[in-house]
């Protein structure tokens, strides 16, 4: 398989790190309005988890490194998220290792596919797949990836309008409608992140 570039790698999960700890309040906020008001803090502890294994991390095979972040988030982020988290990372790794050259867009494809099964979720619910999504729709339209960074925010923005069907929000039903969805709100700085440091 091939090695991971890790100080790229090591760069990556900083960079998440950081996005997630500088925005910990807001995603908590975003959680208060329509769930229990953790979302923030289960991330931090995720990304903090990650940071801590960054150097692990990065002497492992990606395919390896992808399976064993996703196994670390399941872990340390709890609540609905961590599953889903931990699964895309999981489901991408699986797909590195099942096909060392498929494309990062059939790969993440196929992940973001199995995040939807496991959330027996689709897009238009108000969740992270809200996100994953149109990000999956232009990698496979091969958008480059600074173009795709200033885009990522507008799809969190697009889940404002809709009423949640999955989760905690889905409580409130069309209360639900005028807040961003809190994990919507962290894939799009986590994808953001991604996006911003492997287009350097
Ligand atoms: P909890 O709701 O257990 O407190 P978090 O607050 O960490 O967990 O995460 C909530 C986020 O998880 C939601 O904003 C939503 O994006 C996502 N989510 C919850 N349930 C599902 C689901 N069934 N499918 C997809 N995403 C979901
Ligand atoms: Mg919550
Ligand atoms: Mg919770």
């Amino acid at each position: 398989p091939a090695l991971n570039p890790s100080a790229l790698m090591g760069r990556v999960i900083v960079a998440c790190r950081d996005a997630i700890v500088a925005q910990e309040a807001y995603l908590s906020d975003l959680d208060r309005a329509i769930g229990d008001g953790d979302h923030g803090i289960n991330m931090r502890r995720g990304l903090d988890a990650l940071a801590a294994e960054q150097h692990r991390l990065a002497g492992m095979p990606l395919s390896e490194a992808m399976s064993a972040a996703g196994t670390i988030l399941v872990m340390s982020i709890g609540g609905a998220a961590g599953p889903l988290y931990g699964t895309l990372l999981l489901e991408i790794g699986k797909g590195l290792a099942a096909n060392p050259s498929a494309g990062i867009a059939e790969v993440f494809q196929q992940a973001v596919v199995a995040v939807a099964r496991r959330g027996k979720s689709a897009p238009g619910e108000k969740t992270l797949l809200d996100v994953l999504y149109p990000i999956s729709d232009e990698l496979m339209n091969n958008t480059r990836l600074p173009l795709l960074a200033g885009k990522i925010q507008g799809f969190a923005d697009m889940t404002i309008d809709m009423k949640a069907m999955r989760g905690r929000a889905s409580f409130l039903g069309a209360r639900s409608v005028g807040h961003m969805d809190p994990g919507a709100a962290s894939c799009a700085l986590l994808c953001a992140a991604i996006c911003r440091e492997l287009a350097e």
